[in-house]
């Protein structure tokens, strides 16, 4: 059975072999120790494509893999990263032949394509929930927020830069643009507006009736809304997937209650929202499965 490889670079290294929708062995991670957080900062490219090499020996693969799948922060363009500000050594960086080019030396000739991470977790939950014949959109609640679509297309679709607010005031997004939904729902955001508060207590304190962090709570999912009404509104209804580590604090009901405030023309209503574990293994599925959709397109 022909597999391809599933990689995702974020914090750390994830790789897999993929088969039919699902990891064959194990995931692969580097560093191994989750505790170790931001490993790749102002690591050189190069140095990670020689650990991403070093990783795919390890998988001890019985044939060359079919196709190779990456998946990383950033605006990504036919194997080029335009931008990437939590990765900023990648910027400019020709991915793709970089990539290809050091596997060539190891596996032979093997066509590698490179996608942003947030469209490769939407290909993931598209592929582990039996979702690939239709269109899915996922937000990752995290440091900040992505916005993944499925399936996947040429764009740039950064829609955790939604413009939510016409407030001057906000303007606590990592990018420095004002009114961003990042700006309100990002992790790295509410720590900048609550200096006094972690996230998870701005929302325990929201649940015992603490006045500003009701009010903050409101905004965070009028913010939601206001960004899945935008896309509702441009690609049509669909299902949304809400996935990261902070999509523990989403109230389905009070997302949904403002979303029918703001979605209105009868043709748009066929939408949904549900939140979803998502996490590496599934965006490593999602970076196999987008590749060999590439690979399969030519
Ligand atoms: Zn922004």
């Amino acid at each position: 059975m022909a597999h391809g490889i599933g990689i995702v670079i974020t914090e750390r290294i994830a790789v897999a072999a993929v088969s039919e929708n699902a990891i064959v062995g194990r995931l692969h991670t580097n560093p191994e120790d989750h505790t170790i957080s931001d490993s790749l900062l102002g690591v050189p490219a190069e140095n990670i494509a020689q650990r991403i090499v070093a990783m795919l020996e390890q998988l001890n693969l019985p044939e060359p893999p079919s196709h190779i799948g990456v998946g990383m922060p950033g605006i990504v363009r036919n194997g080029i990263i335009e931008d990437s500000p939590n990765l900023v050594q990648f910027k400019g960086i020709h991915m793709r032949e970089l990539v290809a080019g050091v596997v060539a030396g190891k596996l032979g000739k093997v066509p590698v394509y490179i996608f942003n991470d947030a469209d490769v977790m939407a290909a993931g939950v598209a592929a582990v929930r039996g979702h690939l014949d239709r269109l899915i959109r996922v937000w990752t609640l995290g440091t900040g927020i992505g916005y993944g679509r499925y399936p996947h297309g040429d764009g740039i679709w950064e829609a955790g830069h939604s413009v939510v607010t016409l407030d001057p005031k906000e303007h606590f997004c990592g990018c420095g643009g004002r009114g961003h939904l990042e700006g309100i729902m990002g992790h790295r955001a509410m720590r900048l507006r609550f200096m006094d508060l972690e996230p998870d207590e701005i929302f325990e304190q929201a649940a015992a009736g603490d006045a500003r962090c009701v009010e903050f709570a409101k905004l965070w999912h009028r913010a939601l809304a206001a960004a899945t009404a935008t896309s509702i509104h441009l690609d049509g209804p669909g299902k949304f997937f809400i996935t990261g580590f902070n999509a523990g604090f989403v109230n389905l009901g009070l997302l949904n209650e403002y979303l029918h405030e703001m979605v209105k023309l009868s043709p748009l209503q066929g939408y949904s929202l549900e939140v979803v574990p998502g996490g590496e293994t599934v965006a490593v599925i999602g970076a196999a499965v987008n590749a060999l959709q590439a690979a399969e397109r030519g």
